[in-house]
């Protein structure tokens, strides 16, 4: 597989798109330029002049922040279609094939979802990496981002679901030490993907979670942790123990009681809503109303093969029609507000506000451009095109996207990327773990 990663252009000028910077502050430019410089947004306007930049036509499309993902696993790309409700649920499945994989398996698989994500428009993910069964999957996993192109948080965790083993603290410490500089500019960082204990009442457990949390603690690094499960005495465990701080992304709190998501919100954390995953796992409905009160919230993947595939136009669409038909009201779920749980407060509630979310000058160059010429999104006469992107756009309408200033995408295709290989690869690897 060849995995060189396209040539960082240093100046780029998209020109004359519709912009919809997702900044409050600068709203939409029509007719509008952004310019781009090393990695970084350096103007948006009409008219900008960039001597001797890259020029990319935006005539006639949405320029937009790429898609901030808050939430996702990406080792379960390799198990696409293992999962069949009642022939085959999603967390008996998931565990026992992930304990079968290689090194190689999670390479292979974090660096198909992590195309697909950028093929879709989501240039950052949160990704909950639970299945590190060795160092060399550790870093596997982490060059397989890496590889990709994608801007990532790798939340290094133990094997899935095991509550007795801790987590290899030596590796999480070395790989934070190289990968998190003090400047924040790598596009690869490293997290804790935690677990609170299974057995509540064990102390022992309880102990050896508290060091893994001490030590992300002591290094800095942000947290993600799921309360899906036993989600009541869960999160009532966050806040009695002091867990919940603004390092702290809690996950699937779809049954949250509203004093639980107070406490949440006095505490400065955030929250990762991943509605296509959280249906079909029957952990009930996302309702966004529920969590109005949350300041850093955004929607999330949490692993393309459980959601069925990576696509932030399905979620933002669900979540949309969720809202409306819950409420029997089509007037509640505001478009813009869904496109802005999809960028600019997705990076918020995971910590990378101040980089990514937003066209914004100084913030880093993540952008994609959708193009309106498909039959899918025929027949649209202008105005706000939100509506149009949460109802009708899908992953195969991004044309281009733009990653820390690269060029991953460009004219509907992944740039210097053998699609035809990694799909084999993929599949190669899927039928291996199978016969394991
Ligand atoms: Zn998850």
């Amino acid at each position: 597989m060849a995995l060189s990663l396209p040539t960082y252009a240093k100046d780029i000028l998209i020109q004359n798109g519709y912009v919809m910077t997702m900044d409050p502050a600068l709203g939409d430019v029509e007719a509008g330029d952004v310019h781009v410089r090393d990695g970084k947004i350096v103007a948006i306007g009409r008219d900008l002049k960039a001597e001797g930049a890259e020029r990319i036509d935006a005539q006639g499309a949405i320029v937009l922040p790429g898609f901030v993902d808050t939430h996702s696993h990406l080792y379960v790309t390799t198990l696409r279609g293992q999962f069949r409700n009642a022939e085959g649920q999603f967390f008996p499945v998931s565990s026992a094939l992930a304990a079968k994989m290689t090194p190689d398996d999670v390479h292979t698989a974090m660096y198909t979802g992590a195309l697909e994500l950028l093929d879709g428009g989501i240039t950052s993910t949160a990704d909950f990496f639970d299945n590190v069964l060795t160092p060399a999957h550790g870093e596997a996993g982490l060059r397989a981002l890496k590889d990709s192109g994608i801007r990532a948080t790798m939340y290094y965790g133990g094997p899935d679901k095991t509550t007795k083993q801790r987590i290899n603290l030596d590796q999480l410490r070395a790989l934070a030490t190289q990968q998190n500089d003090a400047t924040a500019t790598s596009r690869v960082r490293i997290g804790l993907a935690w677990r609170l204990p299974r057995d509540r009442n064990s102390t022992a457990n309880w102990a050896m979670r508290q060091q893994e949390f001490d030590t992300a603690k002591a290094l800095g690094l942000p947290v993600q942790v799921h309360v899906s499960g036993e989600p009541e005495p869960m999160f009532d465990a966050l806040i009695k123990r002091n867990y919940l701080s603004p390092q702290m992304t809690v996950v699937h709190a779809t049954d949250a009681r509203p004093d639980q998501l107070a406490a949440l919100e006095a505490a400065g954390a955030g929250l990762a809503l991943t509605p296509i995953s959280e249906h079909r796992v029957g952990y009930g409905l996302t309702q966004l109303k529920h969590f109005a009160g949350v300041s850093r919230q955004g929607l999330g993947i949490d692993g393309n093969s459980l959601a069925g595939s990576a696509d932030m136009f399905a979620s933002m669409r669900l979540a949309a029609l969720t809202w409306s038909g819950a409420d029997r009201d089509e007037k509640a779920p505001s478009p813009r507000e869904l496109l802005a749980l999809a960028t600019r407060r997705a990076a918020e509630a995971i910590g990378m506000g101040d980089q990514v979310g937003s066209l914004s000058g100084g913030k880093r160059a993540d952008l994609q451009i959708v193009t309106l010429q498909s039959l899918n999104l025929s027949g649209f006469g202008g105005g706000d095109p939100a509506a149009l992107l949460v109802y009708s756009a899908r992953p195969s309408n991004v044309d281009t996207v733009i990653v820390d200033g690269r060029v991953l995408k460009r004219d509907g295709k992944l740039v210097e990327v053998d699609t035809a290989d990694v799909l084999r690869g993929a599949e190669a690897s899927a039928r291996a773990l199978l016969t394991r």
